[in-house]
């Protein structure tokens, strides 16, 4: 593996969690490059489920390093309750590290987000009010200088940092949204205790990286959220204010993109989205429904039922393309076993012209007319399958399907959500 990313193909909730922690087994570093604690992982070990926000699924490994990049966002608070949560479960976290540069989520962050929603209504993005946008606005904005990783160690840096953001922050909170503003000082008491804790984790992580380059270390990078909920690439607004993209994975570490050796593309064998913006191939009513509760697509973070659709192969085939995929990882196989046949998108069609890749504009996208091919079901469980030639032939079909739309082939098949209920490609 010496350099694999591993990215989410659709719109997140593809089971990243899941097939990260298989690869991290083999891997010295484990490393996520963009988002915050609007993530979240789930990675079941030994019948045990873990729920990750922020840390990498390899902490489950004591052998591997994880870091949390540059480009990630930190909510202190969010990381102090993860690190005491694992360690309560006998996980010391000692193999964390947190990159000096990444920036940090502020509590009022966090209430200029809720502001913000509440003030658009109907017209929301339905973001998950983690703080996350304003805290990379505030990034892309630079001054007043934001807060990020290392300043949480130093108790008077921190101090003028929140006093300078209030400065300008308590402007809008009083006169946009007509709300008292916040006190500096009491910012600073409900953020100080998770600071001590977590800045004991901080590192020069771009060093941390190029140091394991250097000396030839498998890295694995783990994207967060889904290809089209790119800021640059996704379906604009309607997306997240980072990179989940496998470029991100150089962005959001200094990681040069040559170095990169494989990018492992995670697709669920239909499709599923969170909150607001286009789904081309979603299912109304009762089928969605039954995807829905099946394949227990509920936001690890926010709890909220995700809509669901049949499987895009032009979502595929562009998701490919934009992360330069090497291999495949199909996951939620066995949410399908039942059906007794599966509608898969095999193109779109847009004014009577046909598709191949997603429009980049939005509205063009809302546009397309998915064509269908109705592939066979098997209706059987495939949960105890181990290996790619005992699945049954209507579930080979259905995975070459998945490889020929993507244009990538396979390597992993989950089937299931546990570690073992995964059949590995060699
Ligand atoms: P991530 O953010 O991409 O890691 O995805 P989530 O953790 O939000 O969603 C994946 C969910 O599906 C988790 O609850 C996993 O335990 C579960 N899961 C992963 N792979 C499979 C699979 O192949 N089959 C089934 N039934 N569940 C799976």
């Amino acid at each position: 593996m010496p350099v694999t990313v591993v990215v989410g193909g659709q719109w997140g909730d593809e089971g990243k969690g899941k097939i990260t922690d298989i690869l991290a087994a083999d891997a010295d570093l484990v490393i996520r490059y963009q988002g915050g604690s609007n993530a979240g992982h789930t990675v079941v070990v030994a019948n045990e489920e873990f729920k990750l926000h922020l840390i990498p699924s390899g902490i489950l490994h004591k052998d591997c390093t994880c870091l949390m990049g540059g480009g990630t966002v930190i909510d202190p608070l969010v990381l102090a309750e993860e690190i005491e949560n694992l360690q309560a479960r006998g996980h010391s976290c000692e193999n964390l590290r947190v990159s000096y540069t990444a920036h940090v989520v502020m509590p009022y962050h966090k209430h200029i987000e809720k502001l913000a929603e509440e003030a658009r209504g109907r017209d929301s993005i339905g973001t998950t009010l983690r703080g996350i946008g304003p805290a990379y606005a505030d990034k892309a904005r630079r001054l007043p200088r934001p807060v990020r990783f290392r300043d949480l160690g130093n108790a008077q840096q921190l101090r003028k940092l929140i006093a300078d953001q209030l400065s300008e922050k308590n402007i809008i909170i009083q006169h946009k949204y007509g709300q008292p503003p916040l006190s500096a000082e009491q910012v600073f008491e409900e953020i100080w205790p998770a600071a001590q804790k977590v800045s004991a984790y901080a590192i020069d992580g771009q060093r941390l990286v190029q140091d394991a380059l250097r000396r030839e270390q498998r890295i694995l990078f783990e994207g967060a959220q889904g290809t089209f909920l790119d800021i640059d690439c996704g379906t604009y607004p309607f997306v997240t204010s980072s990179h989940p993209v496998a470029a991100g994975a150089c962005l959001g570490t200094g990681l040069g993109p040559t170095a990169i050796d494989e990018v492992i593309m995670v697709c669920k064998a239909y499709t599923t989205r969170v909150g607001a913006g286009v789904l081309p191939t979603e299912i109304a009513g009762e089928q969605g429904q039954f995807l829905c509760a099946r394949g227990q697509e509920y936001g690890t973070t926010t709890g909220r039922p995700r809509r669901c659709g049949w499987l895009d192969g032009v979502v595929a085939r562009t998701a490919a393309m934009l992360n330069g995929a090497t291999y495949l990882a199909i996951t939620k196989l066995d949410v399908l076993d039942e059906l007794a046949t599966i509608p898969v998108c095999v193109g779109y069609e847009i004014d009577g012209i046909m598709l191949d890749t997603m429009p980049s504009w939005p509205d063009d996208l809302e546009k397309v007319k998915p064509i269908y091919e109705e592939l066979p079901g098997w209706q059987q469980p495939l949960g105890q399958i181990k290996a790619r030639d005992d699945l049954p032939t209507a579930a080979q079909a259905y995975v070459e399907k998945m490889e020929e739309l993507a244009a990538v082939p396979v390597k992993l098949i989950s089937v299931g959500p546990s570690r073992e209920q995964t059949i590995i490609i060699q």
